[in-house]
C-alpha cells in the first residue's frame, strides 16, 4: 500500500530548496551556548525579586562627586568628603524598619568604602547594595548633542570586585533627549547595545543589572511626543538584551515615565501620566521582567509620588512590580531639613523616611496625599540636561 503519493519532479525540487533553506538558516540561527548556569540564574531571580518585594523600592544615593556638589551647594554646604559621609551616613543609619520601604540602596564608588559614626563600613549597615558602574556620558560626533555611555572597558574586573565587596546590583545610565530629530536612530541603536553589553558582563558576575535609558524632560514637547520616544527606546533596549543572551528575570528596568517636555504649556494629571506609561511599557517590557523602577527625572518629590501611585492604579494589566529608584525625589526634603548642621540629623532622617514611606504606599497604589506636604516636597527638582 502507497502510504504517500511521490511527488511530481518539480515539487520535489522545490521541497529540496525549500529543505535546504530551512536547514540553512536555522544552522546559521543564533545559537545559545551556555552563559549562566541554573544556579546562577537563580541567584540573579532571586536578588531581582527581594529588591521589588511588595512596597519596596530603591534609593539612589550613587550621586556622583560633582553632582553633589550641586546639591549641597543649593544648602550652602561645601562638597568635602567628609560632609558626603555625614549626609549618606544620615541616610543608612535610620530605622532598620525602613527596610519594609526601601529594598536597596545604589551606591557611588566613594561611599561603598566609607564608615558610618560609629565605624561600621557603609556596606554592613546596608543589606541590599548596589553600585553604579557607568563612566559617564560622551558625545555621539555628528549628532545633535546627543550620547552614549562609556565604561565597558574593565567592567568585568570592577563587577567582579564589587561582587566580592558586597554588592548584588549595579546600575548604568544613559541618556537620550528628545529634540527635532532625537532622539536619533544612532543614539537609540548606541545606547540600546550599550546597555545589553553592560548587562551581560554585570550577569556574569553575579550582579542583577538595573537597565536605565532616561528620556531627558528637556524641551516643551506633550506626552505623546515622550510616550512614542519611550516606545521606540525601550523596543530597541529589549531587542538588544535578547540578541545579548541577557536573562530578563535577573535584571530590572529603570526608566522615565512618560511625562511631557518641562516646558510644555500644556499640564497633564498624574492619571493621563499614568495611562501614557502603564501604555508605553505595556507594548515594550517582556513580562519576563520582575521590576520597573522609575527615576524621578526632576518631578518634585511630590509629584513622583502622585504619579507613581496613579501608575499602580491604572485598570490595564501589568506584569511587572512598578515602583521607585528615586535619588532627588527621596532626598530633598532630607537635605533641605539637614542644611549641613549635625543638630538637625533627626529632621533630616524622619524627612526621609517620610518620603520612603509615602513612595512604599504609591508603589501598591495606595497613596492618598494630605495636602499637607511641606515647601519643599512640592518644589521642581529640574535641572537642564541633568548629568548624574
Ligand atoms: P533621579 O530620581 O534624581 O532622577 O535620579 C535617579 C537616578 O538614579 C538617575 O540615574
Amino acid at each position: 500500500m502507497k502510504l504517500h503519493s511521490s511527488p511530481s519532479k518539480g515539487s520535489s525540487a522545490c521541497f529540496i530548496a525549500h529543505h535546504w533553506r530551512y536547514k540553512n538558516t536555522t544552522t546559521k540561527m543564533t545559537h545559545q551556548y551556555p552563559s549562566l548556569s541554573p544556579e546562577q540564574k537563580k541567584e540573579l531571580a532571586t536578588i531581582a525579586q527581594r529588591i521589588v518585594a511588595p512596597g519596596k523600592g530603591i534609593l539612589a544615593a550613587d550621586e556622583s562627586t560633582g553632582t553633589m556638589a550641586n546639591r549641597l551647594q543649593k544648602i550652602n554646604v561645601e562638597n568635602t568628603e567628609e560632609n558626603r559621609r555625614f549626609f549618606r551616613d544620615l541616610l543608612f543609619s535610620v530605622d532598620p524598619s525602613i527596610s519594609q520601604n526601601v529594598g536597596g540602596i545604589i551606591f557611588f564608588h566613594e561611599t561603598l568604602y566609607q564608615k558610618s559614626d560609629k565605624g561600621v563600613p557603609f556596606p554592613q549597615l546596608v543589606k541590599e547594595k548596589g553600585i553604579v558602574v557607568d563612566k559617564g556620558t560622551a558625545g555621539l560626533n555628528g549628532t545633535d548633542g546627543e550620547t552614549t555611555t562609556q565604561g565597558l572597558d574593565g567592567l568585568g574586573e570592577r563587577c567582579a570586585q564589587y561582587k566580592k565587596d558586597g554588592c548584588d546590583f549595579a546600575k548604568w545610565r544613559c541618556v537620550l533627549k528628545i529634540a527635532d530629530g532625537c532622539p536619533s536612530a544612532l543614539a537609540i541603536a548606541e545606547n540600546a547595545n550599550v546597555l545589553a553589553r553592560y548587562a551581560s558582563i554585570c550577569q556574569q558576575n553575579g550582579l542583577v543589572p538595573i537597565v536605565e535609558p532616561e528620556i531627558l524632560p528637556d524641551g516643551n514637547h506633550d506626552l505623546q511626543r515622550c510616550q512614542y520616544a519611550t516606545e521606540k527606546v525601550l523596543a530597541a533596549v529589549y531587542k538588544a538584551l535578547s540578541d545579548h543572551h541577557v536573562y530578563l528575570e535577573g535584571t530590572l528596568l529603570k526608566p522615565n515615565m512618560v511625562t511631557a517636555g518641562h516646558s510644555c504649556p500644556k499640564k497633564y494629571t498624574p492619571q493621563e501620566v499614568a495611562m501614557a506609561t502603564v501604555s508605553a511599557l505595556r507594548r515594550t517590557v517582556p513580562a519576563a521582567v520582575p521590576g520597573i523602577c522609575f527615576l524621578s527625572g526632576g518631578q518634585s518629590e511630590e509629584e513622583a509620588s502622585l504619579n507613581l501611585s496613579a501608575i499602580n492604579q491604572t485598570p490595564l494589566h501589568t506584569p511587572w512590580k512598578l515602583t521607585f529608584s528615586y535619588g532627588r525625589a527621596l532626598q530633598a526634603s532630607a537635605l533641605a531639613a539637614w542644611k549641613g548642621k549635625a543638630e538637625n540629623r533627626k529632621a533630616a532622617q524622619e524627612a526621609f523616611c517620610t518620603r520612603a514611606k509615602i513612595n512604599s504606599l504609591a508603589s501598591k497604589g495606595e497613596y492618598k496625599p494630605t495636602g499637607q506636604a511641606d515647601r519643599a516636597a512640592t518644589q521642581s527638582l529640574y535641572t537642564a540636561s541633568y548629568v548624574y
